[in-house]
């Protein structure tokens, strides 16, 4: 077992996609640091909760080996470090507790442009590259299809220009990448974002009160980003209208205003666009007033 440890230690990626978000939700969550001078350990001064920063492939092992309590690291990564221990045999280690609303995208199959995609069971006897071979055996083997598994640890993309591969299994977010390269994504693996993960088998000293009370910090501020409130007035006839462009935001608030006119709010999931502010005004919403709602610290 792992010693016993009165400070709570979260693993975050050192540099890339995940590490300014990583540190902007924690900070958001009420933590602060000071660095250490070779900048990978970050000790809690608000909180006994500190940082270690290195490479994301090795968080989810830090986390195994209860090195560290907690890390953010991207759920295409903690899955294929699972899947590969269970395909050794070995017991889950780790989980995702939360996901965490950045760092989105797809673990996908892309094939060259000219292939006409007919569906997975064209798949068997090619040769797939890819940086996530548990995740895409598991895949392969759950619909009984015979193609080999091509490790690639990076530029899994020009794999089929090489010759090294006929198609790949690679993260996409935008497709640009793909496209550059003449390959076009036929099949979704996983869909994944950042998550926070954890142990199977939480710690029962101090560092669990410390880990509860940062996933219910952490909860308030997810659930609140880009949350905004939203007030105006409308004449009774346009609120069906204003109703259905916010069918994603909670039930509007009616409240009687002058001559027969509602002031109505409610409150906006996801960004208030410029775009969908004037979308509201043309359909009747008059004193249209945004606020940005922070997470009161009661
Ligand atoms: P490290 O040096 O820490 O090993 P890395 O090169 O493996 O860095 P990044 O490229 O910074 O990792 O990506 C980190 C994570 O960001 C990915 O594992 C994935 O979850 C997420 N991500 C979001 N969009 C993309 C994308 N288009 N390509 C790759 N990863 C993406
Ligand atoms: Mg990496």
């Amino acid at each position: 077992a792992a010693p016993a440890r009165d400070r709570l230690r979260i693993a975050i990626q050192k540099n890339g996609r995940l590490a300014e978000p990583a540190r902007a939700l924690l900070s958001a969550c009420g933590l602060s640091w000071r660095e250490s001078r070779d900048k990978l350990f970050c000790y809690g001064e608000s909180l006994p909760v500190d940082l270690l920063l290195v490479r994301d492939d090795d968080i989810p092992g830090l986390i195994a080996d209860g090195v560290c309590d907690l890390g953010i690291v991207g759920r295409n990564e903690l899955d294929e470090q699972g899947a590969a221990r269970v395909q050794a045999g070995l017991a889950p280690a780790f989980h995702a507790l939360r996901g965490l609303g950045f760092g989105q995208c797809r673990l996908m199959l892309a094939v060259p442009d000219e292939w006409e995609w007919q569906g997975p069971a064209q798949l068997s006897g090619t040769r797939i590259a890819t940086s996530y071979p548990a995740i895409l055996k598991d895949w392969l083997a759950a619909r009984a299809i015979d193609a080999q598994v091509v490790e690639l640890s990076g530029s899994v993309e020009i794999a089929p220009r090489l010759g090294t591969a006929d198609l790949i299994c690679d993260l996409v977010s935008s497709g640009a990448t793909l496209r550059a390269n003449q390959l076009k994504p036929v099949e979704t693996l996983l869909d994944s974002e950042a998550v926070l993960a954890g142990a199977v088998r939480s710690p029962d000293d101090a560092r669990g009160a410390l880990m509860a009370m940062l996933l219910r910090r952490l909860d308030g501020v997810v659930q609140v980003q880009d949350r905004k409130l939203l007030m105006f007035r409308a004449e009774q006839a346009n609120v069906p209208a204003l109703e259905k462009l916010l069918a994603d935001a909670e039930p509007l608030v009616r409240l009687p205003a002058d001559e027969g006119a509602l002031r109505l709010q409610t409150m906006c999931p996801g960004p208030l666009t410029w775009q969908r502010m004037e979308e509201l005004e043309r359909a009747g919403a008059q004193q249209l007033m945004v606020l940005s709602v922070e997470r009161s610290l009661a």
